[in-house]
């Protein structure tokens, strides 16, 4: 059976699966797209429209339209009612799972069931599960996440084979999101050396700034007029600007004329005032570059050797020239829109070969027509990504005056087990913390992540992911020992385990990453299989 990668966008999404030569190929939609945008148009009840359509209907029914689902996945905070019917993220990304699975199963002829989708590498574990149960609602088997840039990078390596070590850079700019995450490669060994990110710098903020500078240039030429309340303009000069900021990637300059009330405004734009207007926005993907390049530093990588575009942002060109111009990157593009999922569909192989029974290198070799050896080579890549953010427990800190005389107020904070950027699969040993006070009946061990960003020990910067409780014998005095280990697999599944020495019992914390229990993901696959979605 196929297995597929899926790149499931915050603006558009790509399916693709390796083909009987061997070679990673996307499938097209039905309307012979090779990205479908990932916008789901709830029409009426029982039936979606994904894609192209679905975000054209955003203007006529603009409650009914979701969008950039994305940036909201793993909140739990969030579900969005459409004919009075309540939508978790995962439920909506589901819908444009399904569509990217009909369209390629309708292209190759067989059922879509395994797959491989991927995340921004800074996702982090809520995030990721979130990803996973899109993918099962979506009546998906999901083989692993994986992250983009390993992606990117693995596509990349297949075109371009090279012997020895290599460091490789790729820099995402998305419609939505932004990262950049420094590679090893060597021979069938991939490894990501450190990332970096911004989950809310992307394309639709450059559209922000050119719905600015369009709307006051209405206002100059029709003063008097005031059309920010009407929706349809709005939504048009929205449209618009996207269209303006992408023809800028090739013209010099661009004109639309803007209707409203009666009267027209010519509006022209050139590419040097999109550059001056958005520099800041692009100086922000470049100082996390810059961060990402001297992290890499530290962790010895001397040079980088290439530097991978990917996302569709990647297209103007003031970002190849300002990498050089600034951080000395000599860049290329490398399919910025269909790289992730190419790779993705090659790590589904290799998942496939080493989970399935007789999914080994040798059907594999059969069923795409190729030599045994080249089918070895192709399954005996080795990923290795990393903790993408720091992982620990809160604790009570003994310097704090209150922790002798009142330690349920003294001030807390976070000891990260697992820092950022420890390659996976990581394992923290066991590490030794105290008990506060003497006959503690328990230990609340409380599992934080690190928030986006730079690493903090401060409780705000980080969130709690999961909690259990750790029995304590009786009569144990303050400040006795408890040791709690963390470990990563390297699919990013967090194991805890804590335990009291003297007593030896011990808490392994069954990781609640939230979100919904499986009866609710079982209930959500059934009530999205009922639904008829189209293009
Ligand atoms: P992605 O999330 O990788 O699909 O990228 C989508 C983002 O890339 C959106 O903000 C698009 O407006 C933007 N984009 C696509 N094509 C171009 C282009 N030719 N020039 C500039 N931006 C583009």
């Amino acid at each position: 059976m196929t297995a597929f990668g899926i790149d499931l966008g915050s603006t558009n999404s790509c399916i693709a699966y390796v083909d009987d030569t061997g070679h990673p190929v996307v499938a097209r939609n039905a309307i012979g797209r090779e990205t479908t945008p990932s916008v789901v148009y709830f029409e009426k009840p029982g039936s979606v429209v994904v894609g192209g359509a679905a975000r054209n209907s955003a203007l006529l029914a603009p409650h009914l339209v979701a969008e950039r689902i994305k940036r909201e996945m793993g909140r739990e905070d969030v579900a969005f009612t459409y004919h009075g019917e309540a939508r978790t993220p995962e439920t909506i990304s589901a819908f444009i799972l399904r569509e990217l699975a009909q369209s390629a199963g309708r292209q190759t002829g067989e059922p879509v069931r395994d797959v491989v989708i991927t995340v921004p590498a800074y996702f982090g574990v809520r995030e990721r599960e979130a990803t996973r149960k899109a993918g099962r609602i979506a009546g998906l088997n999901v083989l692993d996440v994986l992250d983009e840039p390993i992606a990117a990078a693995l596509s990349y390596q297949s075109r371009r084979p090279s012997g020895g070590v290599r460091h490789v850079l790729v820099y995402d700019l998305g419609g939505g999101t932004f990262d950049t995450t420094v590679i090893r490669l060597e021979g069938d060994d991939i490894r990501a050396v450190c990332t970096g990110g911004d989950l809310r710098l992307g394309g639709a903020d450059w559209d922000e700034r050119v719905v600015r500078y369009m709307l006051e240039a209405f206002t100059r030429q029709c003063p008097g007029l005031d059309p920010t309340a009407d929706e349809q303009f709005m939504h048009d000069l929205a449209i618009g600007a996207e269209v303006v900021k992408m023809e800028l990637s090739s013209a010099l300059a661009w004109t639309r004329h803007l209707r409203f009330g009666g009267a027209t405004a010519e509006v022209e734009m050139t590419r040097a005032t999109l550059e001056e207007l958005t520099a800041d926005l692009l100086e922000r993907t470049l100082d996390i570059t810059e961060k990402t390049v001297g992290e890499a530093r530290r962790r010895k990588v001397e040079t980088i050797d290439e530097v991978i575009l990917v996302g569709g942002m990647t297209k103007m060109p003031v970002v190849r020239e300002r990498l050089r111009e600034r951080l000395g990157l000599e860049a290329r593009r490398h399919e910025p829109e269909l790289a992730v999922a190419k790779g993705a569909a090659l790590f589904a192989l290799v998942r496939q070969a080493s989970r399935e029974p007789g999914g080994g290198p040798e059907e594999i070799a059969d069923r795409l027509g190729i030599s045994a050896s080249e089918a070895a080579v192709m399954t005996r890549r080795s990923v290795t990504t990393v903790v993408p953010r720091g992982f620990g427990v809160r604790v009570a800190d003994q310097n704090d005056p209150l922790f002798a005389t009142d330690p349920g107020r003294a001030r807390t904070y976070v000891i990260h087990l697992l820092p950022a950027n420890t390659p996976l699969p990581a394992d923290s040993g066991a590490v030794s913390f105290a008990t506060s006070i003497d006959n503690q009946p328990m230990a609340e061990v409380e599992v934080w992540e690190q928030k986006e960003g730079t690493s903090s020990d401060e409780v705000s910067d980080n969130a709690c992911v999961a909690r259990g409780r750790l029995r304590l014998p009786p009569r144990l005095p303050a400040l006795s020992r408890l040791d709690v280990s963390f470990a990563v697999d390297e699919t990013g599944r967090l194991t805890v385990h804590a335990e009291e020495p003297m007593s030896g019992n011990e808490l392994d914390l069954e990781l609640q990453i939230g979100g919904m229990d499986e009866a609710a993901v079982s209930a959500a696959r059934t009530a999205v299989a009922r639904h008829d979605v189209s293009s």
